[in-house]
């Protein structure tokens, strides 16, 4: 089956490592990170029931919703809906996680910035109970 969606702006990419994601997600580096800046451009599909485990930046990270409806949800806090031109802007060292909602995909553009820790310190997997939550 072919799942490319004409409409998207980018390749959807490779599929993201299955340690780190519930559910199958796309991962597309724009601009990887080099010698000259501290930041990483990359556009990430979730299918529809996918998110990422709990993680942290420890430089912060930018996300750019460009199309579908997902969820953003930072430890201890209310889960943000997203949808197609929101911004979400997340503090260095703060637990979260982003991803689809059960019945639709999710695309972002993140912008990750990294220090000498990395750019990403993933945690534990959100977990069904914790996604079906946000879901009210
Ligand atoms: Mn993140």
């Amino acid at each position: 089956m072919n799942t490319e969606n004409e409409n998207a702006i980018f390749h959807k990419g490779e599929k993201a490592p299955a340690d780190y994601f519930t559910g199958t997600a796309w991962v597309n580096i724009l601009v990887p990170k080099d010698e000259t800046g501290t930041y990483a451009v990359g556009d990430i599909v979730f299918e529809p029931g996918c998110r990422n485990n709990w993680h942290t930046h420890p430089a912060g990270q930018i996300l750019l919703i460009t199309d579908g409806q997902g969820f953003y949800q930072e430890k201890g806090k209310s889960a943000r809906s997203l949808s197609k031109g929101d911004v979400v802007v997340i503090p260095s060292n703060t637990e979260h996680w982003h991803g689809a909602t059960r019945d639709r995909n999710l695309t972002h553009i993140a912008i990750t910035n990294s220090t000498a820790e990395g750019a990403v310190i993933w945690l534990a997997p959100v977990t069904d109970e914790e996604y079906n939550s946000v879901h009210a």
